[in-house]
């Protein structure tokens, strides 16, 4: 491969024109490509940047899913290992999102260990978006999607103790801003909080103020219906053009 920051830098470039088109689902409307930058970022500070091709995969992690990227032209471009790589985290979009839901936390514990570190980056960049900039989902349902990141992470452990470490104070802070800002939902609130252990009740996290200003995008986009904070429909065009169809995925 070229020097890896020019690898890197070239996977941004491309990512963000492919997926030029695609916003975030929160009512900020981000830019879909802050959420792959923020996720590369987390996976190369959690790696000490010594593996550039996650980072490239990281940057190209939804393309095959939202941007319907053949595995083949990630691999052309970026090498076979980026291409599996990327394979090991994408969802099989012609299942249902209920069962592909089912299946990311069944697979979880049987990827690799480099795509656990990429898929629990995704994870906390994706719940994070929930208590910054939440979709138009009810508190209920943020909560239901916030728990099941906890399931699908408990798979996941035993990759990188600072991204496990990231991802429950962002679930454990997701929560506490659902709970606090829907009063009506103070039961279903209760009941996760009971679920904190002594450490966290005595020790509440607070947000990483390195990443809490970037933490705006919601879409993950791993995911569609049900299981994702989707990009917004409305503010993402359908269109097709240069040989690739543009995700419109509703939620
Ligand atoms: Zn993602």
């Amino acid at each position: 491969m070229a020097d890896p920051c020019i690898a890197v830098l070239k996977a941004a470039e491309t990512a963000a024109r492919w997926h030029a088109d695609q916003k975030s689902k929160g009512a900020e409307g981000a830019p879909y490509v802050n959420h792959l930058l923020e996720v590369a970022y987390l996976v190369a500070d959690a790696t000490g940047a010594k593996d550039p091709n996650l980072i490239i995969a990281a940057l190209m992690h939804d393309a095959i899913e939202d941007q319907h990227i053949q595995r083949e032209e990630i691999a052309k471009r970026f090498g076979e290992d980026v291409g599996s790589l990327v394979q090991e985290v994408s969802d099989d979009k012609s299942l249902p999102s209920k069962e592909r839901k089912r299946l990311q936390i069944e697979h979880a514990p049987k990827i690799s260990r480099r795509a656990k570190i990429l898929k629990l980056a995704d994870k906390i960049i994706n719940i994070r978006s929930i208590a910054i900039d939440p979709p138009d989902w009810s508190a209920r349902r943020r909560l239901a999607y916030v728990q099941w990141g906890r399931d699908v992470v408990a798979g996941l452990r035993g990759a990188s103790r600072q991204l496990e470490r990231l991802f429950d104070e962002a679930a454990q802070e997701a929560e506490q801003a659902i709970t606090e800002k829907s009063p009506t939902h103070s039961a279903a609130g209760k009941k996760i909080v009971m679920k904190k252990t002594k450490h966290e009740k005595e020790h509440p996290p607070k947000w990483n103020p390195g990443n809490s200003e970037r933490g705006k995008v919601v879409g993950t986009a791993k995911h569609g219906k049900g299981h994702s904070a989707p990009r917004n429909p409305s503010k993402t065009p359908k269109k097709e053009h240069a040989g690739r169809r543009l995700k419109t995925s509703s939620q």
